[in-house]
């Protein structure tokens, strides 16, 4: 059965005159993300928008999401917090999300993270090297030891998120930042994977290491859980 993934973007730089962003992703970064996904063919890839009608998510796309990819930066404020709430309310039973780069700070991350989710950062064009430190993880296989991305956003820690479950990437900068860059999350019967590269003026989503992160985060957050029963129930042991 394929896997129904949902790649939102909130697709404001890329429409912005002389965003450096449209240069790089001119038909918006969301489409270079499915494109990736679509590489592999047990996807069933979807794009939403922010301007699009209940801000690109209504219920009914959402119920029918397996995993949801999320890319946002100057518009956080504006997705309502109805929608955030039925975003928490289906990872919690059991959609997994993807949240990249400045995505950190959006409702959505914070709202899961149950905290501020700031780093430290600047925009100096430092070279990004990424290291595994769960060889053996889903979201680890096939990617070498190490890869580097020559331009990068750089994000540094401290990082003030809750101490992920699993922690699958540190990533080193030139500048001399670190930061845990691939954390991952379970939520309810759902499960929440943060990936840190994608800055919207540099070719990360191009990058095949990236896409095979993208596409293995993917595989690993789609809902695979029984549904687990809950409240009073009759004992399992035989007296
Ligand atoms: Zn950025």
């Amino acid at each position: 059965m394929s896997i129904r993934v949902t790649v939102w973007n909130e697709f404001r730089h890329e429409q912005q005159a002389d965003h450096k962003s449209r240069e790089v992703y001119p038909n918006g970064l969301h489409l270079a993300i499915a494109d990736a996904l679509k590489e592999d063919p047990k996807f069933e890839v979807t794009t939403a928008t922010l301007d699009e009608p209940e801000q690109g998510l209504p219920e009914e796309k959402l119920n029918n999401t397996d995993v949801l990819i999320w890319w946002g930066h100057c518009a956080h404020a504006e997705v309502k917090d109805e929608l955030v709430e039925r975003i928490a309310a289906r990872v919690r039973d059991g959609m997994g999300v993807i949240v990249l780069h400045s995505g950190h700070y959006s409702k959505v991350f914070r709202r899961l993270m149950g905290t501020e989710c700031r780093s430290k950062w600047w925009e100096e064009n430092d070279r990004e090297r990424i290291f595994t430190v769960m060889p053996g993880h889903p979201i680890t296989a096939g990617l070498p030891e190490y890869f580097e991305l020559p331009m990068e956003e750089t994000y540094c820690e401290h990082f003030n998120i809750p101490t992920p479950d699993e922690l699958v990437f540190i990533s080193w900068f030139s500048g001399g930042a670190v930061l845990r860059s691939g954390c991952c999350y379970h939520y309810g019967a759902g499960k929440i994977f943060y990936f840190q590269p994608g800055h919207e003026t540099f070719p990360t989503y191009y990058d095949p290491n990236i896409r095979q992160v993208l596409k293995n985060a993917a595989g690993w957050a789609a809902p695979c859980s029984p549904a687990m029963k809950y409240g009073k129930h009759e004992r399992i042991e035989a007296k």
